[in-house]
C-alpha cells in the first residue's frame, strides 16, 4: 500500500499547484468570539450568557508568534450567515 517517494512528491506537487489556484488566501484560522463586557449590571454577568458576538478573530503567525486581530464579517454575509464570514480583513498587526 506504501507509493514510492517520488509519485509522493508528484502527487504533493500536484496538490499545491491546485491550491494555488483557488485565488487569494491567506495563512491563519478564524474563530467566532464571544465576549464578556465586565459591565456588572449587564446580562453577560450571568454564567449561563454566551457573552457578547459573535465577533470574529483572525490568528496568524508572524515571525513565529501568534498575532491576532479582530475584523467584522462583509455585510452580505452577516445578512446570510453569521457562521460563515467573509474575508473583509486587513492585514495581520505588523510585528513587536
Ligand atoms: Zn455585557
Amino acid at each position: 500500500m506504501t507509493k514510492p517517494l517520488g509519485e509522493l512528491e508528484s502527487q504533493r506537487a500536484a496538490l499545491l499547484h491546485e491550491l494555488a489556484q483557488t485565488g487569494d488566501m491567506r495563512r491563519g484560522s478564524i474563530n467566532e468570539v464571544y465576549r464578556r463586557c465586565g459591565k456588572d449590571n449587564c446580562a453577560c454577568v450571568d454564567p449561563a450568557h454566551p457573552g457578547h458576538g459573535p465577533f470574529y478573530a483572525y490568528t496568524v503567525k508572524v515571525a513565529g508568534k501568534p498575532r491576532r486581530c479582530s475584523f467584522a464579517p462583509a455585510r452580505c454575509c452577516r445578512k446570510s450567515s453569521a457562521r460563515s464570514p467573509s474575508t473583509n480583513i486587513s492585514a495581520p498587526p505588523a510585528s513587536a
